[in-house]
C-alpha cells in the first residue's frame, strides 16, 4: 500500500490500482478532519452522533482531494445487507437506500463509500472500464453483497470475473475479531467448503474477513486479488473501529472514480 498525505489528509492507495489507467482511489483514514473526541477527526458518517457541521466540512475536505463536490458523487446508505445500485451520471448527488455495494460503467461518476471495520472491497475492470466498490462484514459476506457486485458486473456491463482486479482495503482482522459460534457458523457456510474464514483459538472463535471476502471472489472467479493487510481495530490511531471503540465512532471513505 501507498501511504500518503494530501492537504492534511492521510490516505492509503493500492499501487497496482494507483498505476492502472482511466481509473482512481483513495482509501481516506480518520486523520485530516475536524471532528472532535469519538470522531476525532475526519468522520464521514452521517448517523453516527456525530455533529452534522463537522462532518460536511469533512466531506468538503475528503472530496477535495479530488477536486469534488460533495453533490458530484454517489453515495449508499449502507444497512449490512447484499442490494448492488448500478449507477450513473444520472445519480450524481444521491445517497441510494439499502444499498451496499455501488457499481458504474461511466466515467465523472465517483463512489463514496464509509467503513469501521467492515471489508471496503474495490474492484476494476480494465477491459470493460467498469469499477464496483462493495461493503463487507460479517452480515454482507453471509448476505453475498461481494458475490452480487461481481455479478452485477458480469450481468449488466459484461465483464468477464477473470479480467476483474480487488483490493480487500483495511478492515478488522482476525487478530481481533471475535464472535459468537452462530456468527462463525453462518460465514462459514456462506463460503466455499474448507475455506480458512474461521479461526479456532483456546476455545474462542475468530472470523478472518479477509480471507472471506478472498474466498467468495476466487469463487466468483475473480483471481487477481490485493489485500491492505492493515486491521482497523490495531490500528484505531489511523481508522475507525467499531468493534475497538465499542461502537461509539466515525466512519472512514474510500472513493473511486473512472476516468473520463
Ligand atoms: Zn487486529
Amino acid at each position: 500500500m501507498i501511504r500518503e498525505w494530501r492537504d492534511g489528509i492521510l490516505l492509503y492507495r493500492f499501487a497496482s490500482l494507483q498505476e492502472a489507467a482511466g481509473v482512481r482511489h483513495a482509501i481516506l483514514t480518520r486523520i485530516g478532519g475536524v471532528s472532535r473526541g469519538a470522531y476525532a477527526t475526519l468522520n464521514l458518517g452521517h448517523t453516527v452522533g456525530d455533529d452534522l457541521a463537522a462532518v460536511e466540512e469533512n466531506h468538503r475536505r475528503a472530496l477535495g482531494i479530488f477536486g469534488l463536490l460533495p453533490q458530484r458523487v454517489v453515495s449508499p446508505y449502507q444497512v449490512h445487507g447484499a442490494r448492488v445500485g448500478l449507477v450513473g451520471r444520472a445519480h450524481l448527488g444521491t445517497v441510494q437506500p439499502a444499498t451496499d455495494a455501488l457499481v458504474t460503467g461511466e466515467a465523472g461518476v465517483p463512489l463514496l463509500m464509509r467503513f469501521g471495520d467492515c471489508a471496503p472491497v474495490l474492484l476494476f475492470d480494465p477491459v470493460r472500464q467498469t469499477i464496483g466498490m462493495a461493503h463487507a462484514g460479517w452480515r454482507g459476506i453471509v448476505a453475498g453483497s461481494v458475490v452480487a457486485t461481481v455479478r452485477t458486473m458480469g450481468q449488466r456491463l459484461g465483464c468477464a470475473p477473470a479480467d476483474i482486479w480487488a483490493g480487500i482495503g483495511p478492515t478488522i482482522g482476525p487478530c481481533c475479531y471475535e464472535v459468537s459460534a452462530e456468527v462463525a457458523d453462518a460465514v462459514e457456510a456462506a463460503c466455499p467448503a474448507g475455506a480458512p474464514v474461521v479461526h479456532r483459538l483456546d476455545g474462542h472463535l475468530y472470523v478472518d474477513l479477509p480471507a472471506a471476502v478472498r474466498a467468495q471472489l476466487r469463487a466468483c472467479g475473480v483471481e487477481r486479488i490485493e489485500e491492505a493487510g492493515l486491521c482497523t481495530a490495531c490500528r484505531v490511531d489511523e481508522f475507525f473501529s467499531h468493534r475497538a471503540e465499542n461502537g461509539r465512532t466515525g466512519r472512514f471513505g474510500v472513493l473511486l472514480e473512472l476516468l473520463a
